[in-house]
């Protein structure tokens, strides 16, 4: 659960059972989903997922063909988008060209009649750091800073909730970096919660508290970033963040909380709790490792790896260094057809293609996938 210390703004994003059909086509399977209030959530899937849609439909810019939309304990399904408590900013900005940065913050408050408008300008201005420029037309910004006052211009209107479609999308890679930062920042400060849609796993992970991994109309999983990165449940979601190592084996029996299981002709072990498949003698489980949890030892020095890891032996195909590691790819018999990465290993001059070497990781790093299910 996702704690926050700010003030009630209405509480939860609650989506009940919604749904989105074109046709014969389903873009959204029923879906039930709770978005703490005051949170950073993000949607991430692939195009097409259906992640835009259900952002649409929590704006009320599309209308569910089944199911209910909640803000705090107002239904407002049937509401149109001015009248829900919610604002969008868009990829494309959507500022007025013709008038400056401080009208278009304004703009929204002049529409509602409010006369005095100054003071709440300047500190939306000074919230997304753009007091400077107050006197600029959109085109005279940066996209980054065009984007900020999109933001500025949303939040003036005190939603309950910000919705962010892909906003940083038009942006080159470096001012992303920054704008995830900012939106961050900005989204701390104000404490109201944020939906941002993204296909970029980086992004969701460096900004979001909890990420909802959306796959073909269907949330896969959701979690914090290091609750889906350490402990996936599909092998969509293993492979879509990160890199992921996965080894076919089959469940050979339990000791304690541990399976063990086997694969090609040793074995390996994984806490049960850390298994989403069905765990009977002679299952298939796909054994999945990250990268950067793996240690890469030489052959000859195998002797010297503690008890209890998991390993698997296999020769160096090739070795890339990459500054603060090196990334090797192994051939094994164990995974006859796969490769498996290995970073951060101290530099040995044996490690070269062809040298004999032995993986070794803790069960600890270990997650097990259901193999029938990919
Ligand atoms: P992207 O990042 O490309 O926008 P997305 O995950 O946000 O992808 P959606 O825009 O939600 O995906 O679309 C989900 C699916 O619904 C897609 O296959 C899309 O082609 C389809 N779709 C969306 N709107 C319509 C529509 N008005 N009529 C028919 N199909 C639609």
């Amino acid at each position: 659960t996702v704690t926050t210390n700010k003030t009630d703004h209405g509480g939860d994003v609650r989506l009940s059972g919604i749904s989105k059909t074109y046709g014969s086509f389903t873009a959204v399977h029923p879906l039930d989903l709770t978005v703490p209030h005051g949170s950073f959530f993000a949607l991430l899937g692939a195009s097409g997922c259906g992640k835009t849609t259900t952002l649409r439909m929590i704006a009320g810019l599309e209308e569910p063909s089944s199911g209910s939309v909640f803000l705090g304990d107002q239904e407002v399904t049937s509401l149109p988008p001015y009248k829900r408590p919610v604002n969008t900013v868009f990829q494309s900005y959507a500022l007025f060209p013709h008038l400056d940065i401080f009208e278009n913050v304004a703009f929204g408050l002049r529409r509602r009649g409010i006369k005095s408008v100054k003071k709440q300008v300047e500190e939306m201005l000074d919230l997304v750091q753009l007091g400077e420029q107050s006197r600029k037309k959109p085109h005279q910004l940066s996209g980054g800073q065009q984007q900020r006052v999109a933001v500025a211009r949303a939040l003036i209107n005190t939603p309950r909730v910000l919705l962010l479609d892909e906003p940083l999308g038009a942006l080159d890679l470096k001012l992303r970096r920054q704008m995830q930062l900012e939106l961050k920042r900005i989204q701390t400060e104000v404490g109201i919660t944020f939906i941002h849609v993204t296909h970029d796993q980086e992004e969701a992970m460096t900004m979001a508290d909890t990420v909802a991994v959306m796959n073909a109309g269907r949330v896969e999983q959701l979690g914090s970033p290091t609750d889906l990165y350490e402990n996936p449940h599909t092998t969509f979601v293993a492979n879509f963040l990160g890199t992921s190592n996965l080894i076919e084996a089959e469940v050979d029996t339990k000791t304690g909380d541990d399976i063990v299981l086997k694969a090609g002709g040793g074995k390996l072990v994984l806490p049960e709790a850390r298994c989403s498949a069905p765990t009977t003698t002679g299952g298939k489980v796909l054994v999945g490792v990250r990268p950067e949890k793996i240690s890469l030892t030489h052959a000859d020095d195998a002797g010297e790896i503690p008890e209890g890891r998991n390993r698997i032996t296999g020769k160096i195909a090739s070795g890339s260094f990459i500054g603060v590691s090196t990334q090797y790819v192994i051939d094994s018999a164990v995974c006859p057809e796969f490769e498996v990465y290995v970073q951060n290993v101290d530099r040995d001059t044996r490690l070269v293609p062809g040298a004999d070497v032995v993986l070794h990781w803790s069960p600890a790093h270990t997650f097990g996938l259901d193999a029938a299910q990919s």
